[in-house]
C-alpha cells in the first residue's frame, strides 16, 4: 500500500521522519519531546532483573501538533467520550479510565478493563498488575511515558468481572480510534480478552502468545496479562512475557 493513499501510513511516515530529525539534533519544533522507544539499546536483561542504567535516556523527538487528514487526535476522542453512559458499566464506575502515555508511542499496550485502583485514580494499570507492567516495560528499555497504555473497556466491570460482549462492542470503537490516532508500530495485547477483541475471534492465549498477529495492518503481539503473571509467577511465564516483549522491541528497532 502506498503511503500517499493511506492516512495511517502517512502519519507513521511523518512520525518516523520526526524521530529521525530528532536523532539528528533538531530541537526547534514547538512541542516538548516525545520519547522514542527505538532510541534505546536492544534489551539484554531478563524480566525479573532491574532495568539497565541508561537504557531509557530520552532523545528529543518533536511531537506533531496536528494529525494527518482523516486522523483524529486523542483529545478529540476523549472529548467525544465525555461522561460516557453508552453502556451499563457507567452505573458502577467511579471514573472513566481513558488511557495514558505518548500520543507518538511506537507501541501500545492494551488490557481488558480498569480494576479498583484504576477506577479510583482514573489511570490505567496503576495497581499491582500495573506495577508489574511498568517493570515489564522498563525491562526492555522503554519507559512508561514512552508507550501508550489503555484498555478495551474504559470503565471498571463491577467486582472485576470480565466485561460482557455488549459492553465490549459498545466501547470498542473508542479503542480502535485511539489506535488509529496513535498509529503505533506494534500493539501488545495483555491477556486473552484484549487479544480476542482486537483479533475479532476467540483465542487460546497460552497457544497464541508470542505469535505475531495483525490489527489493521499493525503488528500485534498477544502476551499474558500482568495480573495473570502475578497469580502464576513462574519462571516459565516470566520468560514467556520477556520473550514476547523482546520480540516486540526487536521488531520496532528493525522497522
Ligand atoms: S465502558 Fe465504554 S461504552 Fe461503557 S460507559 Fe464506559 S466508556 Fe462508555
Amino acid at each position: 500500500m502506498s503511503a500517499g493513499g493511506d492516512p495511517r501510513a502517512l502519519i507513521r511516515g511523518l512520525k518516523q521522519t520526526l524521530r529521525e530529525l530528532a536523532a539528528e539534533g533538531l530541537d526547534t519544533l514547538p512541542r516538548p519531546p516525545a520519547l522514542p522507544i527505538d532510541a534505546s539499546p536492544a534489551p539484554t536483561a531478563p524480566l525479573d532483573r532491574a532495568p539497565e542504567t541508561g537504557a531509557t535516556a530520552p532523545i528529543a523527538a518533536p511531537v506533531a501538533t496536528t494529525s494527518a487528514p482523516g486522523i483524529e487526535t486523542l483529545e478529540a476522542i476523549r472529548t467525544d467520550l465525555g461522561d460516557c453512559r453508552r453502556c451499563g458499566l457507567c452505573e458502577t464506575r467511579k471514573q472513566l479510565v481513558f488511557g495514558e502515555g505518548s500520543p507518538q508511542a511506537s507501541v501500545v499496550f492494551v488490557g481488558e478493563g480498569p480494576g479498583a485502583d484504576e477506577d479510583r485514580t482514573g489511570r490505567p494499570f496503576v495497581g499491582r498488575a500495573g506495577q508489574l507492567l511498568d517493570k515489564m516495560i522498563e525491562a526492555v528499555g522503554w519507559r512508561r511515558e514512552d508507550v501508550y497504555i489503555c484498555n478495551v473497556v474504559k470503565c471498571r466491570p463491577p467486582g472485576n468481572r470480565n466485561p460482557e460482549q455488549q459492553e465490549i462492542s459498545t466501547c470498542r470503537p473508542f479503542l480502535d480510534r485511539q489506535l488509529r490516532a496513535i498509529a503505533p508500530r506494534a500493539i501488545v495485547t495483555l491477556g486473552k480478552p484484549a487479544a480476542a477483541t482486537l483479533l475479532g475471534r476467540s483465542i487460546a492465549i497460552t497457544r497464541e502468545r508470542g505469535t505475531w498477529r495483525e490489527w489493521e495492518g499493525v503488528p500485534l503481539m498477544p502476551t499474558f496479562h500482568p495480573a495473570y503473571l502475578l497469580r502464576s509467577y513462574t519462571r516459565e511465564n516470566r520468560q514467556a512475557v520477556w520473550d514476547d516483549l523482546r520480540a516486540v522491541r526487536a521488531r520496532i528497532d528493525g522497522s
